[in-house]
């Protein structure tokens, strides 16, 4: 009898495995050759796609759920290479480092991770934070929270003082030293251990402030905060351990000793110069713009209060700048990746850089492309995502109106998939 039931169940969950879904399709973004098809059916298998066909096809067996996407505009999950998942904006955010728990500040994530993902970002890559971020990929990995799937530097590297020193701005007595394990490097030894200290901590990528930032208590937001060396110093043991390496920059200085050090990404850019644009292409760095970073610091900062004194006039001057440097990039011929800094603005609204992109002159496809393929050829993930074709993991959101025609509708995603389960409908 208990072999009979045990048989049985088994019979039941191979069923149960081998449900397809089919999604009909009225356009299909096909990101690989940039081209919108129309009338086409996805077939989805477990957390997989097994095959992408013409026409509204029918399942024959009456497992096979259908989905109706036949008014829709459907397309690969987005991926945003630039967030921070631990927080959103707020005028309390500078108490924060002394009111909230490891705890707090986990339990925001959840909703912020939900958030992201409700708005068609399947994949995020994580530019810093405290280590709460490692802790939140592995609870979406496991299944225990809802999220997009994440790529995290757990925390930032800085120099003392510099833009992710965690203690910036403190009075003395709070301030004390922070090392190489805390993030803070001043010495090729330092960069050593600091990048050793986030492979053991869980990182996925090495984050770096190679320049003065917007928010930190700090003078400068575009001075050089590294040497040359100590970068490349980073980057050589990042390689060790199968990581790249990501570097916030506003001036020129500090962009171009990271590019010439290795990083593959640079993050804002703003001052990015002519000479610095041929450079990164020289070297194949790729350009993460976060536009609506700068937008939203610089409309913030005109309100009272909501930025400490140190800041204001760095988000005045910085934040404006940024979408017209991407534009002079995107026309030199800088690779993309889409990205935001969603956290410096309140997470969900992370689909507004589409809009800023195109503004900018980028073409909606390019756009998108930037979104997919692109950052998942930079995540190592160029065979299992960022395209909509058989093999590749069922990734898949949709819009109400086809973005190439009305780029507005990137901020009403009606549909979400990912890893082929539904999570809106
Ligand atoms: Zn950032």
């Amino acid at each position: 009898m208990k072999k009979t039931l045990s048989f049985l169940l088994l019979l039941f969950s191979a069923a149960a495995f081998s449900q397809s879904t089919y999604i009909h399709c009225g356009k299909l973004i096909d990101t690989q050759n940039g081209k919108v098809l129309t009338k086409k059916t996805i077939v989805v298998s477990g957390n997989t796609i097994s095959s992408v066909r013409d026409g509204y096809l029918n399942p024959t067996n009456s497992n096979d759920k259908v989905i109706d996407l036949k008014s829709k505009t459907v397309m690969p999950g987005w991926i945003d290479m630039h967030v921070h998942v631990e927080g959103d904006p707020g005028p309390t955010k500078y108490l924060e480092s002394f009111t909230l728990n490891e705890a707090d500040v986990a339990f925001n994530a959840q909703g912020i991770a939900r958030r992201t993902l409700m708005a068609g970002f399947t994949t995020v890559r994580d530019l810093g934070g405290k280590g709460v971020n490692v802790s939140l990929r592995n609870a979406i990995n496991r299944g225990t929270v809802v999220g997009p799937r994440i790529y995290t530097s757990e925390k930032s590297l800085a120099t003392t003082g510099g833009h992710a020193d965690p203690t910036n701005g403190r009075n003395k007595e709070l301030m004390g030293d922070p090392g190489p394990k805390e993030g803070v490097v001043n010495s090729i030894e330092d960069a050593r251990k600091a990048v050793r200290q986030r492979y053991k901590n869980g990182a996925d990528w090495i984050k770096i402030t190679a320049t003065g930032g917007v928010l930190s208590m700090a003078k400068s937001g575009s001075n050089p905060q590294f040497f040359e060396e100590e970068i490349a110093a980073i980057v050589e043991v990042a390689k060790d351990y199968g990581m790249k390496v990501a570097a916030h920059a506003h001036g020129d200085e500090g962009m171009q000793r990271a590019i010439k050090a290795g990083v593959k990404t640079i993050e804002h850019g703003t001052e990015m110069s002519p000479e610095t644009m041929e450079l990164m292409k020289k070297h194949n760095a790729f350009y993460v713009p976060t536009i609506s970073a700068g937008k939203y610091v610089a409309q913030q900062a005109a309100i009272p209060n909501f930025y400490p004194e140190i800041i204001v006039p760095k988000a005045l001057a910085i934040g404006p700048k940024i979408q017209d440097t991407f534009g002079r990039a995107y026309k030199a011929g800088v690779p993309i990746a889409f990205g935001t800094d969603a956290g410096v603005f309140p997470h969900g609204e992370n689909a507004k850089e589409f809009i800023f992109m195109t503004e900018a002159g980028m073409p909606v496809m390019k756009a998108l492309q930037s979104a997919t393929v692109t950052n998942a050829e930079l995540l190592d993930m160029k065979d299992k995502l960022g395209v909509l074709t058989a093999g590749y993991l069922a990734d898949i959101i949709a819009t109400d109106e086809d973005p190439t025609q009305n780029i507005n509708t990137v901020e009403n995603v009606v549909f979400v998939m990912k890893d082929g389960v539904v999570y809106k409908e």
